[in-house]
């Protein structure tokens, strides 16, 4: 088990949110978490799975 999230690709432990890179045919925008040296994508967040969590969370107190 190791503590720290490595890149598949060049073991850096070092990520940074990308913003910028658009997907073909998606209409809401998404934020990549990738390595911050070699550009490999790790995980993304959706603009749109973060809005309706807010929303949920809204509803049920939760700040
Ligand atoms: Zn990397």
């Amino acid at each position: 088990m190791t503590l720290t999230t490595k890149c598949p690709k060049c073991d850096s432990s070092s990520f940074e949110l990308n913003s910028k890179t658009k997907v073909k045919d998606c209409r809401h925008n998404l934020h990549f978490i990738q390595c911050a040296l070699c550009g490999a994508a790790i995980s993304v967040v959706s603009d749109r799975h973060n809005h309706i969590l807010e929303e949920i969370a809204k509803k049920l107190g939760i700040r």
